[in-house]
């Protein structure tokens, strides 16, 4: 038995019940870990789908060009994609992003244009400017758009919900989705919902976003957006693959206490995940007032954490964040961190 190609390793992830990590909470907490996808993230699923539509719709023609504003883990997929199905890719992403990310994409054939993170979207550097740019310059290219191209949700909707529903054979009464474009949690929570309108679905935000605020009062007034560490999560705009209406809830969860949950969940679980798994099992615990006994919690570990090895799954990096304590100079030299991290 064999696979035709990469491409149908993709879904069909497993979903894995938390046990040390979940002390503390009344209920079961289990995760539905997609760095199992081939490009050891969530985002293969979605990445597809868009060029799957976009071939459908004639806006991806063979011989094409793929062109993405990513932060890597959408690039991953789309690279991966792009090799089997002919295309060429160009991707921006900014200098906040792990150089691991950079170079994965960069093997696996993409271009790569490293833009300044801390600019305005609408700046002629930001790197939103610069693949809207690249799209029109480039003859035979496709402007993938992430943030506002609903095969986002949609691959969402069609894989990763039904996937969750049968896995808990429906008994899933709470969904907890660390959230950037928004394509997650509007397409499994749409899901759900439409098969059990009492499910909860919670998306979870870093401090420094504006979707949080925006979900509380409508107002997109980004006074209070600022530079934050965590990856692929928040957003200072809304993407228009949020669709609200299936969101009950937004929790904002710090860098700090995001990276020391990933790093417990690697220690403690045994299960390697990026940085905004640490954020959406945070923010369940931050939430553990509106849990009961018998609820059944869903939580998506978007990504695995061996793009963090750099930042959050180095003690030197945490120590100049002020994320680590370390009490003695030998506790460093001895290369052993908090005893409770
Ligand atoms: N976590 C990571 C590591 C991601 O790369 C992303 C994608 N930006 C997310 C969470 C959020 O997923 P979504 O864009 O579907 O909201």
């Amino acid at each position: 038995m064999w696979l035709n190609n990469i491409l149908e390793t993709i879904g069909n992830t497993p979903l894995i019940e938390l046990h040390k990590t979940a002390k503390g909470l009344p209920c079961k907490v289990l995760a539905k870990v997609e760095y199992f996808n081939p490009g050891n993230s969530v985002k293969d699923r979605m990445a597809v789908k868009m060029i799957e539509v976009a071939e459908q719709e004639g806006k991806l023609k063979p011989g094409g060009t793929i062109i993405e504003g990513t932060s890597g883990n959408t690039g991953m997929g789309l690279a991966i994609a792009a090799i089997l199905k002919g295309y060429k890719c160009i991707f921006t992403t900014t200098d906040k992003q792990s150089k691991e990310k950079v170079d994965i994409l960069k093997a696996l054939g993409a271009e790569v244009i490293v833009c300044p993170t801390n600019v305005e979207p609408e700046d002629p550097q930001s790197y939103y400017s610069v693949s809207k740019r690249l799209a029109v310059e480039t003859p035979n290219s496709f402007y993938v758009n992430q943030y506002d191209n609903l095969a986002n949700r949609l691959a969402h909707y069609e894989q990763t919900g039904p996937e969750i529903w049968e896995q808990t054979e429906g008994k899933i009464t709470h969904l907890v989705v660390a959230s950037g474009t928004g394509g997650t949690v509007s397409g499994v929570g749409k899901f759900l919902k439409e098969k059990n309108q009492d499910i909860q679905v919670w998306a979870v935000d870093s401090y420094g976003s504006l979707l949080t605020k925006y979900f509380r009062t409508g107002e997109l007034d980004n006074k209070e957006v600022y530079p934050y560490i965590t990856e692929g999560i928040g957003e200072d705009f809304v993407p228009q693959n949020y669709d609200m209406q299936y969101i009950d809830y937004f929790e904002q969860v710090t860098d700090k206490d995001g990276a020391i949950m990933a790093r417990r969940i690697a220690k403690e679980e045994g299960i390697f995940v990026g940085y905004s798994a640490g954020s959406a099992l945070q923010a369940i615990h931050q939430l553990k007032g509106k849990l009961k006994k018998d609820d059944l919690v869903v939580v998506v570990f978007h990504d695995h954490g061996s793009r963090y090895v750099g930042k959050i799954y180095n003690d030197q990096w945490m120590l100049e964040r002020g994320f680590l304590e370390v009490k003695t100079l030998k506790d460093i030299i001895g290369g052993r961190s908090n005893s409770k991290l």
